[in-house]
């Protein structure tokens, strides 16, 4: 008896003793030196820029309207005449009203790159307009900001490298590979017309770009629970997107002597069945990579979980499902959005809807959700219906030099800043180029902080002059920093 407890003792202690040092190991790679950035930027003239790029009013609506071509090509001419030495050296190519321009390299050998963002706006919200603190085509400039519809959603991504190529111009900068620049019309509804031409126009002129860099994830600040630091998240991918229906049939019929068996009944009974069978989670892959990084610069006790995923993996599974953010990092998702039934409150309907969409985890695909589907409603009266969808997209390399680069230009203009890579849960333009880029990332160089967070596509947006200055310091210092490698 003895020996058994003192045998049980020791597997304790020596558990205990693993679960400590690999604690005491999980902690960040010590960052590499980088230099801070010193770029003379003047701030009055980005803020002008910003300003007069607000002021067009370059709102994709739902398709298949086609958008009113005035604010897009006033856009297009103001671009020309804001940045005439870009315009100059470069070669321009308007497919629609996305604008691709070409800074040809001095190296013809060396892999092409691309910088790009989107300069169409989402609708402002109908009756909301007296909510906003300065009306949101005016580009007012006060206290520090530019306000206006797409100040951050991502007019000030385009405007910053602009501002920065013409910066580079002016220093006589000639990249040794050649620099596209795009920037798309139609992001906020599919990109099929913009970043899928380009894409097209990219692939039957035999480009295959090193790398493109695009909107996603932002420097965040005070947005991660247990992180202090600010922390910039290179997205390396992009989730899939699919729509299904649940269609359930029934006999119909007047609701005073109903069956047993109803279309709603069933139905329901599915949506439940659906949300109690969640599909697999984990931190593999890039959610694995992500808080590896981030795990190391949390309090101890979240170390020790992090660092100890044969123990505690199931408990963090746990803990990040619950919050919706970490939910939908980890895995696909499943959000019921439309539902549908009898036309009439005494009739019993012949077919009940549901629309549920889901967002794809890189690990999933439109066919096993949809058969993950199947398994769960375990209802072979239920029709599954597909309503589109894409893939999610391939995998951007952490480990190569593009990786490296953004890493290293994060650091040289955000300072103390934690770097990982991240997943970006919504759909951009980037599923377009990543079919011409060996790595697509996804990373606008700009700080935002919660309070910023509900502005996105709402009431309020603003960009900050700082992060105008910090994002085109960043374009021009990722040039030089990838300048022929
Ligand atoms: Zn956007």
């Amino acid at each position: 008896m003895k020996r058994v407890l003192f045998g049980g003792i020791g597997v304790v202690v020596l558990l205990a003793a693993i679960v400590l040092v690999r604690t005491l190991n999980f902690t960040p790679d010590a960052p590499s030196t980088a230099e801070p950035v010193n770029f003379d930027i003047d701030r009055d003239t980005v803020a002008r820029h910003m300003s007069e790029a607000i002021k067009f009013e370059t709102v994709s609506k739902q398709k298949p309207s086609r958008p009113n071509p005035e604010p897009f090509e006033g856009f297009i001419g103001w671009l020309e005449s804001a940045y005439p030495e870009a315009h100059e050296k470069m070669t321009r190519t308007l497919l629609d009203y996305t604008i691709l321009l070409e800074w040809k390299g001095s190296d013809p050998t060396a892999q092409p790159v691309l910088l790009t963002g989107h300069y169409d706006v989402v609708p402002v919200i109908p009756g909301t307009e007296s909510l906003w603190k300065q009306p949101p085509y005016s580009g007012n400039i006060v206290d520090g900001y530019v306000w206006g519809r797409g100040a951050l959603d991502d007019k000030g991504g385009v405007v910053a490298i602009m501002e920065a190529a013409t910066l580079l111009l002016k220093q006589g900068f000639t990249p040794k590979q050649t620099v596209y620049l795009s920037f798309g019309h139609d992001e906020e509804v599919s990109g099929l017309d913009g970043a899928g031409a380009v894409a097209s126009h990219l692939r039957e002129n035999g480009v295959q770009l090193a790398w493109s860099l695009d909107e996603g994830s932002f420097v965040l600040e005070g947005l991660i629970p247990g992180i202090d630091k600010p922390v910039a998240s290179i997205n390396v991918a992009e989730k899939g997107y699919v729509t299904l229906q649940l269609i359930a049939k029934a006999a119909g019929g007047h609701s005073s002597v109903p069956p047993g068996r109803t279309a709603v009944g069933e139905l329901a009974q599915a949506i439940v069945d659906l949300q109690n069978a969640p599909l697999p989670g984990g931190l593999d892959g890039v959610s694995g990579e992500m808080y590896d990084t981030l795990g190391r610069h949390m309090s101890f006790s979240q170390r020790m979980a992090f660092a100890n995923q044969w123990l505690f993996g199931g408990m963090i599974d746990a803990t990040i499902t619950r919050i919706p953010a970490g939910n939908a990092m980890m895995r696909t998702t499943i959000a019921p959005t439309m539902l549908s039934g009898s036309i009439k409150e005494n009739v019993l309907p012949i077919r009940a809807v549901a629309t549920v969409n889901f967002r794809i985890h890189p690990r999933d695909t439109v066919a096993s959700v949809i058969e993950h589907v199947r398994t769960a409603i375990d209802n072979d009266t239920i029709e599954i219906k597909q309503l589109g969808g894409n893939e999610a997209s391939k995998v951007a390399d952490t480990g190569s030099a593009s990786y490296a680069a953004l890493e290293m230009t994060a650091r040289q203009v955000f300072s103390d800043v934690i770097v990982t890579p991240g997943l970006t849960v919504a759909a951009t333009d980037s599923r377009h180029y990543s079919t011409v880029a060996d790595n697509a990332y996804r990373f606008n160089p700009m700080l935002v902080k919660p309070e910023d967070m509900a502005t996105f596509h709402g009431t309020n947006e603003r960009i900050s002059v700082d992060n105008l200055v910090r994002a085109t310091s960043f374009y021009a210092q990722l040039l030089i920093n990838v300048n022929g490698r």
